[in-house]
C-alpha cells in the first residue's frame, strides 16, 4: 500500500464537500488545525494500491495573510504535506474559479483540476475545451460530476499518476513582459538564500509585492534581507510609477490579464451574458471577422496622428538647424570646417534629429496601445492566423509588435516564448518589422514623392513589413524550423485607460536609447560620411568623384534591377547597415538642410528617384539586414554568431526579391 495525501481545495460553493463525501464516505473525522481555530476535516479511503488521506481545506478565494482560513490553507501546500491538491472547480464560474488556481500555481502546486458543475456550465451554453486546458495549464483537467459521482475513477487514477510525477505548476503560468523582467529581478536576489527556496521564488517576490506580512517576516530572517526588501521597494515603486496603482493591484490585474487570456482560448461562451466593459469591448476588438479591419485601421490612426502631429515640430526643427549650420559656416569663416560643420555635424545628426518629434510620438502612441491592453488583443487575434497560416504561436507577435519601437527589446522580448525554436524564429522576423528608425527614411521619401497620400503610404509600408514576415516565417516554419509549437496562454489585461506618468515614463526610456544612437552611432556615421565624402582633396564636395562617389558608383549596378542605381543610393544602403538613421543623414549630409524643398534633400531624393524606384528603395530599406545594435542583440541571445548571419542572409534576399517584384511588375504595370 502506498500512502497519498491528498488536500482538496477551492472556492466555496463548488462541490468540495460533495467530492469529500463521496471520496471517504463515513470514514472522516472533523477536528482543529493544530493550534487553530479552523475546522479541519480529514478522512480515509483505500483505491487500488493507494491509501488515500484527504483533507478538505477551509474554503477560499485567496491565499493571502488575510484570515486564519488562508493561512491554513498555504501552509498545507507550502509544508510539502501533500503529495497531490485536487482543485474543485464551479465550471460555470471558471473565471472566477481560476483566480484561485493561480495562486496555488503561484506557488508551484502539484495539482490536479477536478471540473465540477458541468451541468450548469452546459445550461449556461459555456464550452470548455478541456484537453487545451490542461495544457495551457500544464496539469491535468478531469470533469467530474460530485453530486452524481461521475468521473471519479478518471479522477483517482489521474491524481496517483500525478503522484508519482509531480510537476511545477508555475512553469506555465506567465504575468506578461513587463511584471516578470521586474519579478525576475527580484527573483535572483531570493534565490541567492536556499533557506527561502522551500516554495519557487516567484511566489515569494509576487508576496513580497503584496506586502504580504508572513512573507516579508520570513525574508527579514534571511541573510540577503536588506538586498531583497530595498529590490522589492524599488520594483513596487516603479511599478506604481507605470501603472498609477499600487502593486498589489497590479499583481491581481496580471492574474486576471493570465485568465482571460485562458478563457479567450480554451472557453467558448455565448455573447450576451459578457458583461464586464472589457468583455464588451472585447466582442468587437477580437472579434474574428472585425479584428483584421480594426488592427489595419489602428494602424492608420498610430501613423495618420504621427504624422499630422509631429510634421510643424519638425518642420521648426529643419529649418532652425538649417539657419544654424549656414550661421556656423559663416561664423568659422574656414571653408574646410565650415563644411565640417554645416554638411557633416548638422547634416548628418541634426538632419536625424528633425525626425525627433515624429520618433517621440510614435513611441507615445505605441505606449499608449500597449499599457491600454489593445497589443495585447492585436496578438491575441494575430495569434489565430498564425497558428493556422504559419503554424506559429500568437506570442510571437508581442516581440513583433514592439519591433515597431526598436528592434533591440523586441529580440530580448522574445524571451518570455517556451519553444527555442519558435524563439529562434521569431528573432528572425523582428527585422521585417519597421522600427522608428527607419521612420525618417520614409518621411523623406514620402515628403518628395507621395505629400498627397502619406498616411496610406506610410501604412502600406508597414502592412508590407509585416506580410513578408508571415510569409517568410510560412516558408521557415515549413524547413527550417519544423514542429508545432506548444500551446499557451496569452495574457489579455484589461482594458484601461492608461496612466500619464506611465506612458511618458515607457516614452521617456525608449527615446533616450534614440538621442544617445544620435550621439553616438550617427555621430560617427556623420563623420566618416563627410570625410569620405571630401576626400581626395580639391574635389567638389559630396560629388561622384569623391571617395564616397566611387565607392557608391562600385556597388550601385547591383541595385539595377531595383529601379534605383544612383552611386548615391549605393552609398546610402552600405552605410544604412550601421543604423538606419544614417540611410538619412547620407541623403541630408549630401544634400543639406535647406528652409525651401525646392533645394536641399528633398529635392536632391526627387532628382535621384521616380515614385515607383522611390518605393522600391523604400521597402528595400525596410527589408534589409538590420543595424549592428540588433544584429548584436540577437548574437547575445542566442550566444552564436550562426543566427545573426542567418538572419542577415534571410532579410538581404527578401529585401532584394521583394524591391525587385515592385519595380518590375509597377514598370509593367505602368507606374514607371
Ligand atoms: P463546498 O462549499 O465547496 O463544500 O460545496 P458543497 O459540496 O457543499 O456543494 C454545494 C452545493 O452544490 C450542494 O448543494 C451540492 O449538492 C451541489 N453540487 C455539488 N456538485 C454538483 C454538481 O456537479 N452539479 C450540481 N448541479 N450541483 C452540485
Ligand atoms: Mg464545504
Amino acid at each position: 500500500m502506498t500512502e497519498l495525501i491528498v488536500g482538496l481545495a477551492g472556492n466555496p460553493n463548488v462541490g468540495k464537500t460533495t467530492v469529500f463525501n463521496r471520496l471517504t464516505g463515513m470514514r472522516q473525522h472533523v477536528g482543529n488545525w493544530p493550534g487553530k481555530t479552523v475546522e479541519r476535516a480529514e478522512g480515509h479511503f483505500k483505491h487500488g494500491s493507494y491509501e488515500y488521506d484527504v483533507i478538505d481545506l477551509p474554503g477560499n478565494y485567496a491565499l493571502s495573510a488575510h484570515s486564519m482560513e488562508e493561512i491554513v490553507s498555504r501552509d498545507f501546500i507550502v509544508d510539502d504535506d501533500s503529495d497531490v491538491i485536487i482543485n474543485v472547480v464551479d465550471a460555470a464560474n471558471l473565471e472566477r474559479n481560476l483566480y484561485l488556481t493561480v495562486q496555488m500555481m503561484e506557488l508551484g502546486a502539484n495539482m490536479v483540476m477536478a471540473l465540477n458543475m458541468n451541468d450548469f456550465a452546459k445550461k449556461k451554453d459555456h464550452i470548455i475545451d478541456i484537453p487545451l486546458m490542461s495544457e495551457l495549464l500544464g496539469f491535468p483537467v478531469i470533469e467530474i460530476s460530485a453530486k452524481d459521482g461521475d468521473g471519479f475513477e478518471e479522477l483517482l487514477t489521474t491524481v496517483e499518476k500525478q503522484a508519482s510525477n509531480p510537476i511545477d505548476s508555475s512553469a506555465k503560468l506567465s504575468y506578461g513582459d513587463e511584471l516578470k523582467e521586474h519579478l525576475g529581478d527580484l527573483q535572483s536576489l531570493i534565490e541567492k538564500d536556499s533557506n527561502l527556496l522551500d516554495v519557487p521564488s516567484v511566489w515569494t517576490a509576487i508576496k513580497l509585492l503584496e506586502r504580504d506580512s508572513i512573507v516579508i517576516e520570513k525574508v527579514q530572517k534571511s541573510s540577503q534581507s536588506s538586498a531583497i526588501m530595498a529590490e522589492a521597494d524599488k520594483v513596487a515603486g516603479h511599478l506604481h510609477d507605470l501603472y498609477d496603482a499600487g502593486a498589489e493591484e497590479v499583481v491581481a490585474n496580471a492574474r486576471y490579464a493570465y485568465i482571460n487570456g485562458l478563457m479567450a482560448e480554451a472557453v467558448k461562451r455565448p455573447d450576451v451574458e459578457k458583461e464586464t466593459t472589457t468583455d464588451k469591448i472585447d466582442r468587437i476588438v477580437t472579434n474574428r471577422f472585425l479584428a483584421p479591419f480594426i488592427f489595419i485601421f489602428v494602424m492608420f490612426l498610430l501613423f495618420h496622428l504621427t504624422f499630422t502631429i509631429a510634421t510643424p515640430f519638425c518642420d521648426f526643427i529643419d529649418e532652425w538647424f538649417a539657419w544654424f549650420g549656414e550661421y556656423l559656416a559663416g561664423a568659422v569663416g574656414n571653408e574646410i570646417l565650415g563644411s565640417f560643420l554645416q554638411d557633416g555635424i548638422i547634416g548628418g545628426v541634426g538632419g536625424v534629429i528633425v525626425f525627433l518629434p515624429q520618433i517621440i510620438l510614435m513611441f507615445l502612441f505605441l505606449s499608449i496601445l500597449e499599457d491600454s491592453g489593445y497589443l495585447a488583443r492585436a496578438a491575441f487575434t494575430l495569434d489565430k492566423v498564425m497558428h493556422s497560416i504559419v503554424g506559429l504561436h500568437g506570442k510571437a507577435f508581442i516581440p513583433m509588435i514592439l519591433g515597431f519601437g526598436c528592434g533591440v527589446p523586441a529580440v530580448m522580448a522574445t524571451r518570455t516564448m517556451e519553444n527555442e525554436s519558435d524563439r529562434l524564429l521569431s528573432m528572425m522576423l523582428i527585422p521585417f518589422m519597421s522600427c522608428t528608425a527607419r521612420l525618417p527614411i520614409y518621411s523623406i521619401f514620402i515628403g518628395a514623392f507621395f505629400v498627397a497620400n502619406k498616411s496610406i503610404i506610410l501604412l502600406s509600408i508597414y502592412l508590407l513589413g509585416i506580410v513578408v514576415a508571415l510569409i517568410v516565417a510560412g516558408i521557415l516554419k515549413r524547413t527550417m524550423f519544423k514542429g508545432m509549437s506548444a500551446p499557451f496562454v496569452m495574457e489579455l489585461p484589461t482594458y484601461k485607460v492608461p496612466s500619464l506618468k506611465g506612458v511618458l515614463l515607457h516614452t521617456w526610456e525608449k527615446t533616450k536609447g534614440f538621442l544617445r544612437k544620435a550621439g553616438t552611432i550617427i555621430l560617427g556615421s556623420a563623420i566618416i560620411i563627410w570625410i569620405l565624402s571630401s576626400v581626395p582633396f580639391g574635389v567638389e564636395y559630396g560629388s561622384q568623384e569623391s571617395v564616397l562617389g566611387m565607392i557608391g558608383s562600385a556597388i550601385a549596378p547591383v541595385f539595377a534591377p531595383l529601379g534605383f542605381s544612383t552611386w548615391q543610393a549605393g552609398i546610402a544602403i552600405l552605410t544604412g547597415l550601421v543604423a538606419k538613421e544614417v540611410v538619412v543623414s547620407t541623403f541630408t549630409t549630401l544634400g543639406g538642410l535647406e528652409e525651401d524643398d525646392e533645394e536641399g534633400t528633398i529635392a536632391l531624393v526627387h532628382d535621384l528617384f521616380t515614385p515607383l524606384s522611390a518605393y522600391s528603395f523604400m521597402a528595400f530599406c525596410l527589408l534589409y539586414v538590420p543595424c549592428f545594435a540588433a544584429i548584436g542583440a540577437i548574437k547575445q541571445e542566442t550566444n552564436s554568431w550562426r543566427w545573426p548571419l542567418i538572419m542577415c542572409a534571410i532579410t538581404l534576399v527578401t529585401a532584394y526579391i521583394v524591391a525587385f517584384l515592385i519595380y518590375n511588375v509597377g514598370m509593367l504595370a505602368g507606374f514607371g
